[in-house]
C-alpha cells in the first residue's frame, strides 16, 4: 500500500483556559490512504472539527504525532505550517466563509495571488468554470444563493490543487437538494485528481458515499469495542 496520506498517532489536544480548559482529543490513531474519501461522524461535541482542524495544520496536537502529505506537523512553525496549509490542504466550512468586500472571482484568486501564483486569476477562471459559475464570477457572496457561495468556496479550496480536502458539515446551510450537487462536486474532484477527502458530516447519507466512516465519540474515536475486544483475545 501506498504510504496513508494521514497518519496520527496518539493525538491529544486541551484547549481554552483556567476553569475552561477541555481535554478535546485523548488519544486519536488514524491511517488514511491517498486519495481516500473518509466521513467524520459522531455526536455534536464529540471533537470532530477539532480533529478536522488538526489536520489542516489550523490547531497543533499538544501531544503524539501528525503527519500529513508526507510532513510531520507537530514541529513546524507557525510560518511552515502556513506554507503547509497553502500548499497542501483546501478547507470547506459549513457557513462558506467568503470574504464579503471581494467577487467570487477575487475569493477565489487572492490566495493563489497570495502564495505567489502568476496566473492566479486565470486559475480562479478555471475552477469557477469547473463548479458551474462562469457567469457569477463578478458577482458579491451577498449576491450569491447558499449553494452558489458553497461552490465558490470549493472552487478556492480546489484552485492551489491541495492534496487533501477538508470539509466540515459542508451541507449543514443547504437543504438536500442543493447539497447533492455541492457535495458531487467533491467527489468528482477527490476522483479527479487523486485528491484526499475527510469530510464531517450529520447526514448518513453524504457519511454513506464515503469509503470508509470513522465514528467519534467523546474526544476518541469509537471503534464499537474493537480495541477491548483484541486486548481480550491476546
Ligand atoms: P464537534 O465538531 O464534534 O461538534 P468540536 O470539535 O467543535 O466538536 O468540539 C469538541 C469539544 O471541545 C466541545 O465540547 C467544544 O465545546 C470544545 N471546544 C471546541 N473548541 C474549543 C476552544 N477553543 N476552547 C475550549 N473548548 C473548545
Ligand atoms: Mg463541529
Amino acid at each position: 500500500m501506498a504510504d496513508p496520506a494521514i497518519a496520527l498517532e496518539d493525538v491529544h489536544l486541551t484547549l481554552g483556559s483556567g476553569a475552561g480548559r477541555v481535554h478535546i482529543l485523548k488519544g486519536i490513531t488514524l491511517d488514511i490512504e491517498p486519495g481516500a474519501s473518509v466521513g467524520i461522524v459522531g455526536p455534536s461535541g464529540s471533537g470532530k472539527s477539532t480533529l478536522l482542524m488538526v489536520l489542516g495544520g489550523l490547531e497543533r496536537a499538544d501531544r503524539g504525532s501528525v503527519q500529513v502529505a508526507g510532513q510531520e506537523l507537530t514541529g513546524l512553525n507557525e510560518d511552515a505550517l502556513a506554507r503547509f496549509r497553502g500548499r497542501s490542504v483546501g478547507i470547506v466550512f459549513q457557513s462558506f466563509h467568503l470574504i464579503p468586500t471581494m467577487t467570487a472571482l477575487e475569493n477565489v484568486a487572492v490566495p493563489l495571488e497570495l502564495a505567489g501564483q502568476a496566473d492566479a486569476f486565470a486559475r480562479a477562471k478555471r475552477e469557477l468554470d469547473a463548479v458551474g459559475l462562469a457567469d457569477r464570477a463578478g458577482h458579491y457572496p451577498s449576491e450569491l444563493s447558499g449553494g452558489e457561495q458553497q461552490r465558490v468556496a470549493i472552487a478556492r479550496a480546489l484552485a492551489p490543487e491541495p492534496a487533501l480536502l477538508l470539509a466540515d458539515e459542508p451541507t449543514g446551510n443547504l437543504d438536500a437538494d442543493t447539497g447533492t450537487p455541492i457535495v458531487d462536486l467533491m467527489f468528482e474532484a477527490s476522483r479527479a485528481r487523486g485528491m484526499t477527502l475527510v469530510i464531517v458530516t450529520h447526514d448518513p447519507e453524504l457519511a454513506r458515499r464515503c469509503g470508509r466512516t470513522i465514528r467519534m465519540r467523546a474526544g476518541e474515536i469509537d471503534d464499537g469495542g474493537l480495541r477491548v475486544a483484541t486486548a481480550e483475545a491476546l
